[in-house]
């Protein structure tokens, strides 16, 4: 049943039917019994009244006349029956027994009458009938339409006179039976009154009911139905006065109603100002809800997706996929992007295509199962990812590959080559004379000539080559599939390139470079050793001035060991794998330690301490010398500050190498470290070899001459190995020679080193130049210095060249201390 209120209205009714049913039932059985009563009593009176008359009759003797009257009684109204009946049961004043008898007992025939036939009265039922003749007033109700009293007759004192004969106390019993007629047609009539009475109460009880329920159940019941039902429209407030239960469920209704608003609201601002797309889509990929921001990405204006398929939103092939993937998944339950990040392509709605990222999940609205996509435009993402990777990987300066993707190409090239049993060359190229361009017209200039350049090398060279800029002035060129004839003319075409007069603005300069080569796979298999000895062949190519030069590993004097070296030394400084040890010098006159020398070692983790000899012309070779050289420099300026600060005032002698001397800026570069360091130039004495200053006399004569301004002293090292003459050295700004320890150690045995070793210690004095010597192992030595007039010895005789804190214990107790 539909309706709440037929419902109950039904449920009221028929339990209020059930109770009046009962109630009647009740009243009108009470109701029949007290008319029953009423009915017994009014039998058992008229009985009593009845005998009482029959009574008169009998005391007088008028047998004849009490037939009479019973018999005239019969067919009475209300009577159907009265009759004396004797003890035995037979009928009074009919046979002439009785009369007889008293006429015995008078003695003479006082009473006379005719015998009558008895009537064949209905026999009284014989339970009753006994009990009347113990003197009870019986009642025989066998019958439904009569009441039979059977009234004991006694006999009284006035009786005994005739009847003397008889000692009985009971002459008989009166039966009477009356109609019951007129009580039934009162049951009757009550019956129908009472059930009327109560239909009527039925009905207006119900309808009562059923207004009451109406009021104050079913319309509030249906304001809620119709609330809930338009709680879509979120605006149907329930009023709340009501009390009872109804009046919670308002209340809870209205809670319930303003949190779904709120939960809502807040999701739609989320969705609606969401950076991501968000689409849900039903199972056959009808678009349900999109919003703004799906609308914007893919250019379709407000509400033009709903109702539409998703697949729409994607180019072909995707479109195609799209829905064979949807079906696969639905039958299957697997699904590769289900609940997954996927990158897709999206469609705009003008064709055009861009990268998206898609989050795909499931949602079920009971048991509808809907498909979600979150989306975001990956085009600035991919674009910026892409710019990142090509910083990454490229020299800001000439955009060319850097060194870790020409690495990488050269990994890739070497599996190649491995692969189709190709050859493939690896070129190195250092620029001349750019570092003349940088110092003299600065950086902006040395950046357009390597902007000119990179772009000339690039023209001259194929596509599927890799040029790639190493650092400052180091290009690298990679040239799969070629052989070593090829790789030359390619490298002789780089050079005349780079040759080529370079005008920027109105000045005309000239570069020009040394070219190494080394061929995969003659030179090394794998990207380290090839680029290690492009790079010894082209210092090979710089040396002596060939422009280009395959690596020769015979003309090498590295080792495999020293490559290795090479490599490692580069990371070495940063590592803190170098150390300095000091070494004293002694003024012969007073005897006293009056400076050290810093000499430069290497902590090798696999091949222990290991000496400058090994590893500085390694040094020398690729540039690394000269952050090698500042390094000693600084550390030296510190451990002499240290040194000063326990009293040890001591020189230090650092010692410099040709690259130092063709460096215009070093002088710079010097200030700035005695000026961090808190050193006086005057304490700081530099080494230079002949060798160094012979490389560039001109550039090693201005870069000596700005350090000597500055206050800085300036040694000449190995004095007599080279072929400076000390005419030459006269111009020179230095004011120390070290004459080389292979003169001064052989001074002893041999006579022309003794001579050469006099002769330089004249000389020098002669022009105002002091003597150190070298290698001084022993105290003839020492001596013979001193009668010679060196001015100052440096030697094993008094102390190796030793760790910083040895010095300093070797100062305490030595005869030479300060
Ligand atoms: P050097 O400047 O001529 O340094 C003196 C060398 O002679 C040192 O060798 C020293 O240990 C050694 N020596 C000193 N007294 C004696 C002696 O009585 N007998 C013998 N047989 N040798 C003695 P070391 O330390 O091996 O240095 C070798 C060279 O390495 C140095 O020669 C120097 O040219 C270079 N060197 C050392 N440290 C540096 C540095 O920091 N920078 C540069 N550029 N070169 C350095
Ligand atoms: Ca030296
Ligand atoms: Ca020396």
């Amino acid at each position: 049943m539909k309706s709440l209120g037929i419902r109950l209205a039904l449920i009221l009714s028929s339990v209020l039917l059930v109770l009046v049913l009962l109630a009647g039932v009740l009243i009108e059985r009470q109701l029949t019994r007290a008319i029953h009563n009423e009915e017994v009593d009014q039998a058992k009176s008229h009985a009593q009244t009845l005998l009482a008359s029959l009574r008169i009759l009998m005391l007088n003797g008028q047998g004849a006349l009490a037939r009479e009257w019973l018999d005239s009684m019969h067919g009475a109204p209300g009577i159907i029956d009265i009759e004396v009946l004797r003890r035995n049961g037979r009928e009074a004043f009919t046979d002439l027994s009785t009369l007889k008898r008293v006429n015995d007992f008078l003695g003479e025939a006082v009473f006379e009458r005719q015998p009558t036939p008895p009537h064949h009265v209905d026999q009284p039922a014989l339970g009753a009938f006994n009990r009347a003749l113990q003197g009870e007033v019986a009642l025989d109700l066998r019958f439904d339409d009569e009441i039979t009293v059977l009234q004991p007759i006694e006999a009284s004192s006035e009786c005994l006179t005739c009847h003397g004969y008889d000692p009985n106390p009971l002459r008989g019993v009166l039966k009477l039976s009356l109609s019951r007629e007129k009580g039934l047609a009162r049951i009757q009539s009550m019956r129908v009154s009472l059930w009327a009475i109560a239909a009527l109460l039925v009905v207006i009880i119900g309808l009562t009911v059923l207004a009451v329920l109406r009021v104050s159940v079913l319309k509030p019941v249906n304001r809620l139905k119709d609330a809930i039902m338009r709680v879509g429209e979120r605006q149907v407030e329930l009023p709340t006065h009501w009390r009872d239960e109804l009046g919670q469920v308002a209340t809870v209704f209205n809670e319930m109603q303003h949190q779904l608003v709120a939960t809502e609201t807040r999701i739609r601002a989320v969705s609606e100002n969401a950076f991501d797309a968000i689409i849900t889509a039903d199972e056959q990929g009808v678009i349900d809800s999109a919003n703004h921001a799906v609308e914007k990405m893919f250019g379709y204006p407000p509400g033009e997706l709903i109702g539409r398929n998703v697949a729409m939103l994607m180019p072909e092939p995707y479109r195609d996929e799209h829905d064979r993937y949807i079906a696969k998944y639905l039958m299957t339950g697997k699904g590769r992007l289900i609940n997954n990040r996927a990158e897709v392509v999206g469609q705009r709605k003008d064709g055009t295509t861009f990268p998206l990222e898609v989050a795909l999940s499931e949602m079920f609205i009971g048991a509808r199962r809907y498909f979600v996509a979150v989306a975001r435009d990956i085009t600035e993402n991919k674009r910026q990812t892409a710019a990142l990777q090509h910083q990454a990987l490229h020299d800001a300066l000439t955009e060319l590959p850097n060194r870790s993707l020409l690495s990488d190409r050269i990994r890739q090239s070497i599996l190649l080559a491995q692969r189709e049993h190709h050859e493939l060359a690896l070129l190195v190229m250092d620029l001349d004379r750019f570092k003349d361009i940088n110092d003299t017209l600065g950086h902006q200039y040395g950046d357009l000539v390597l902007q000119q350049i990179a772009e000339r090398m690039r023209q001259a060279l194929r596509e599927s080559d890799t040029i790639a800029r190493l650092g400052g002035d180091e290009f690298a060129i990679l040239l799969p599939n070629t052989g070593l004839n090829q790789a030359r003319a390619i490298a002789e075409k780089l050079l005349r390139v780079t040759e080529e007069p370079i005008l920027i603005g109105d000045q005309m300069l000239h570069a020009g470079a040394s070219i190494g080569i080394t061929l995969y796979p003659q030179h090394g298999e794998d990207e380290v050793t090839l680029l290690q000895r492009a790079d010894v062949a082209m210092y090979m190519a710089k040396r002596q001035h060939l422009g280009a030069a395959v690596y020769d590993p015979s003309s090498d004097q590295h080792s495999l060991r020293n490559l290795a070296l090479l490599g490692e030394l580069r990371g070495a400084i940063e590592r803190d794998q170098l150390i300095l040890h000091f070494q004293p010098k002694v003024d012969l006159r007073s005897g006293k330690v009056y400076g050290v020398e810093s000499l430069v070692r290497w902590q090798h983790p696999e091949h222990g301490l290991m000496y400058p000899d090994e590893f500085v012309p390694l040094a020398e070779q690729t540039g690394l010398i000269a952050p090698l050289s500042l390094w000693a420099l600084k550390t030296s300026l510190r451990t002499c500050a240290r040194y000063r600060s326990g009293d040890m005032d001591l020189d230090v002698a650092v010692n410099l190498s040709v690259r130092n001397l063709q460096d215009l800026r070093f002088p710079d570069k010097v200030a700035q470290l005695l000026d961090e360091n808190c050193g006086e130039p005057g304490r700081l004495r530099l080494e230079i070899t002949e060798t160094a200053i012979m490389a560039d006399p001109a550039r090693a004569l201005d870069v000596l001459k700005r350090l000597s301004v500055m206050g800085v002293k300036l040694s000449i090292d190995d004095f007599g190995t080279g072929y400076s003459s000390l005419a030459h050295l006269k111009q020179m700004p230095v004011d120390e020679l070290k004459i080389d320890k292979q003169f001064v150690m052989g001074m002893l045995e041999d006579e022309s080193d003794a001579v050469i070793v006099r002769s330089i210690i004249d000389l020098a004095h002669n022009i105002g130049i002091k003597v150190v010597a070298e290698g001084v192992e022993s105290q003839l030595l020492y001596q013979r210095l001193k009668e010679m007039g060196c001015d100052a010895v440096q030697g094993y005789y008094m102390c190796p060249p030793v760790a910083v804190d040895d010095l300093i214990e070797w100062v305490k107790c030595s005869p030479w201390r300060i």
